[in-house]
């Protein structure tokens, strides 16, 4: 800390602007100079001007579930580290085996937990636990896995190559071969002309890819319960059982991607546990920790765990021979106790349920508005606006106005998320993820703020 405070901040901000590779964002935006945030406490930011801000964004990337701040999280971190600080998990270590304990507590029918660092990693272990499951049980030849269009898996070569996102995977391939995409499930942009029973119908599209790819050489489908990224996509009545249900009968594992829902985001949990059904492996990271420190998790059933353990004598080499060096720091899993904690403790997935309602409720009100708000969707305090040029032909808006928008929001004091900016097709959805420990008040100052926003930009378009 205070070899931070050696700088001005004038210094800090060429540091930034000279010398930082900032995610996700062109050169030209950097070089006019990005806020610098300083501190944050609940759900208020300050950067190094001065100026405050709401962040209704989880810190940009739905990740901070229990807010800026907490002290509780920090002082198990903290406690944790001086009394040991990292063992590599091939070995044991109290918080791994408490949080492991803790989570599997809240998933029924789920019992081994994979730690690693990142969500992408995350996802990666899934990835190879199939590979491996087709290799020990069936010559290899069960190893294609299906994912959905529009859905995001992570930024490593191998989930790129499961994101169902032209635009993110442009200039990046070649891809890892065996991964084979199935059409959306998005029924505001139905691709059928009757949209009666949509979400069987489109479980049905996921059946015909693997019949199409023949059923014995499909290991498992991977979905976001809720797509995120991909536009805040809800899955319709159905949907999911449907895909369990396909899965089983074609005896392909079921892989469910809660780096987004899980933890509470949604209002329960985790994102899955609203559509009743069970999953073989779930990955989770942002909202594990919440931001204050690096961990993800691949949970298992004990049917998939024992499906990688030795056979037999002749298989000496057949246990999942994976690792992550970071997924044997103890700061991720002290941390992620300390947040559950906080979860439960004050309530928060009962909170983000309710809180979730109020805003979809008042975003409602904005649609019957304004027509540039097409749709309004989400669960819990995972919520997205969607733009169209006008609400019957449902044409998607021009970025720029998203931008605006954005601008306009962020001009008054309040951070909402822009959804895969820059993207076609998913650049003109907005979203908003406050921390699960926002009050009625904060949803309140959330509307009233988008609702001047769309009234400027009604008078700027006229
Ligand atoms: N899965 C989903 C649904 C995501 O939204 C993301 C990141 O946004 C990832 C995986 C990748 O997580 P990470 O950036 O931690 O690797």
């Amino acid at each position: 800390m205070s070899l931070i405070n050696e700088y001005s901040n004038h210094e800090i901000k060429a540091f930034d602007k000279d010398h930082v590779w900032h995610h996700l964002t062109p050169g030209s935006a950097a070089d006019n100079g990005l806020p610098v945030f300083v501190k944050g406490q609940g759900l208020d930011l300050w950067d190094i001007d001065g100026n405050q801000y709401l962040d209704a964004s989880a810190g940009g990337v739905w990740v901070t579930n229990t807010g800026y701040g907490r002290k509780e999280i920090v002082d198990a971190i903290s406690e944790q580290l001086l009394e040991l600080n990292f063992f590599a998990s091939a070995m044991g270590n109290k918080p791994a085996a408490v949080f492991a304990n803790h989570l599997i507590d809240k998933m029924p029918g789920m019992n081994r937990v994979f730690y690693s660092s990142s969500g992408s990693e995350a996802n990666e272990k899934a990835f190879k636990m199939v590979r491996q499951i087709s290799h020990k049980k069936y010559a290899g030849k069960k190893s294609k896995i299906l994912y959905r269009e529009r859905d995001y898996h992570g930024t490593t070569i191998a989930a790129l190559s499961a994101t169902g996102q032209s635009q993110r995977r442009d200039q990046f391939g070649p891809f890892v071969p065996d991964f084979v995409e199935f059409p959306h499930c998005f029924e505001y942009r139905s691709q059928f002309e009757d949209s009666t029973d949509y979400g069987l119908k489109a479980a049905k599209l996921m059946e015909d890819v693997i019949l199409q790819e023949g059923p014995d050489t499909v290991g498992a489908v991977i979905i976001e319960p809720i797509t995120a990224g991909g536009g805040i996509i809800t899955p319709p009545e159905g949907y999911l059982k449907a895909v369990e249900q396909i899965c089983k009968k074609h005896n392909v594992l079921l892989i469910l991607d809660e780096v987004v829902c899980g933890l509470g985001r949604t209002g329960k949990w985790f994102g899955y546990q609203h559509y009743d059904i069970q999953p073989d492996i779930v990955t989770m990271a942002k909202g594990v920790a919440s931001g204050y420190a690096a961990i993800s998790c691949t949970v298992t059933t004990e049917a998939v765990y024992k499906d990688l353990q030795e056979s037999d004598n002749t298989d000496k080499l057949g246990y999942f021979r994976d690792i992550s060096t970071y997924g044997g720091c103890l700061a991720g899993p002290a941390a992620a106790i300390a947040n559950m904690n906080i979860i439960e403790k004050e309530n928060l997935i009962d909170n983000s349920a309710k809180m979730g309602e109020i805003l979809l409720q008042g975003l409602a009100v904005l649609k019957s508005k304004y027509p540039i708000i097409g749709d309004v969707r989400g669960k819990g305090l995972l919520v997205g606006i969607e733009l169209v040029t006008d609400q019957t032909s449902k044409q998607p808006v021009d970025e720029s106005v998203a931008i605006r928008i954005f601008a306009k929001c962020k001009q008054a004091g309040l951070l909402i998320g822009r959804t895969n900016r820059s993207f076609a097709e998913f650049n003109n959805i907005l979203n908003m993820s406050p921390a699960l420990c926002v009050t009625e008040a904060q949803i309140q100052q959330i509307l009233t703020t988008l609702d001047q926003a769309f009234a400027d930009l009604t008078v700027d378009l006229t």
